[in-house]
């Protein structure tokens, strides 16, 4: 590179250090340490996912065991292009959570991923980063409506309800509802996911949000009856979150389409564009595909 690239690329780099210009590395951090899913095992494979399709660097943020002291849990988060959360746990710091909420708010990537729509129902901006959440005590009086898909159409329903539930780990398919999204394009209309927890009736203040995938939510399986979203991608300030209800234990996470989407909505979440091809191995309608991450 001559001195005068040289000149031109760094200061642009430091006045947006939250682009990528498809050059070097997406930097993602994963912040785990607490869950009540095995977050020990699902941290490496999920770096490994990412990891190896040469696009993100992957660092890793743990925090303090449950009880813990959160005041020495201060990651870095300005210094990510996105950051994955596999975290449901106690409360992070009034400053770190104001960190948190800086770097999205400026531009940051956030994935939410399984559990991590679970956590901080004490946090109202977590809500509106995520847009619908579950458990802990949320109900749609208090949280907002819940986010559904009828008859093609995003719904807003805010009939009382406790928000969080799902029933058995089952195959299902999922429908991806707009296939003009970066992250859909290209991917089948519908696909078979391996056995997962199909999560229903999340609520939340269900701002600035595009379902990009449901599931039928099956009354023989304890379900709804309702197109239940899996897949969102929301806005915040001026980030970009991806969410993703899917990936409760490692053969959920081993299905090629929860891989793939996860490194097409995270790709997306850290620069808003998606360069990542659809993989010959990906689901069909009637068939789940699943690759060994361990
Ligand atoms: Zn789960």
């Amino acid at each position: 590179m001559s001195m005068n690239g040289r000149a031109l690329s760094l200061p642009l780099l430091l006045a947006f250090p939250g682009l990528s210009f498809g050059v070097g590395p997406i930097q993602v951090l994963i912040v785990d340490g607490q869950n009540n899913h095995a977050w020990q095992q699902t941290t490496p494979m999920l770096r490994k996912i990412l990891e190896s399709t040469g696009r993100f660097k992957v660092d890793v943020a743990t925090s303090p065991p449950p009880g813990g002291d959160m005041s020495r849990f201060q990651p870095r988060f300005a210094a990510y292009n996105v950051v994955l959360s596999n975290y449901n746990g106690d409360s992070w710091s009034p400053e770190t959570k104001a960190a948190f909420e800086e770097f999205v708010r400026n531009g940051g990537g956030f994935v939410s991923y399984h559990a991590a729509d679970n956590a901080f129902p004490e946090w109202k901006e977590y809500q509106r980063m995520i847009a619908v959440g579950g458990w802990g005590g949320r109900t749609t009086q208090q949280f907002g409506p819940v986010l559904r898909v009828r008859d093609g159409q995003t719904v807003r329903d805010a009939s009382p309800a406790n928000c969080g539930h799902h029933g058995n780990r089952l195959p299902f398919q999922v429908t991806m509802r707009d296939p003009k999204h970066p992250i859909a394009l290209g991917l089948p209309t519908v696909w078979m996911h391996a056995a997962d927890e199909l999560y229903d009736t999340l609520c939340g203040p269900a701002e600035n949000v595009d379902v990009l995938a449901t599931a039928h939510s099956d009354p023989a399986n304890l379900g709804t009856n309702e197109n239940e979203p899996m897949l969102m991608a929301i806005r915040y300030g001026k980030g970009r979150v991806f969410h993703t209800t899917l990936g409760h234990d490692p053969e959920a996470i081993q299905c090629t389409g929860f891989i793939v989407t996860l490194q097409r909505g995270t790709e997306w979440a850290a620069t808003g564009r998606v360069t990542q091809r659809i993989p010959a191995d990906f689901p069909k309608a009637d068939q789940a595909s699943t690759r060994s991450i361990r």
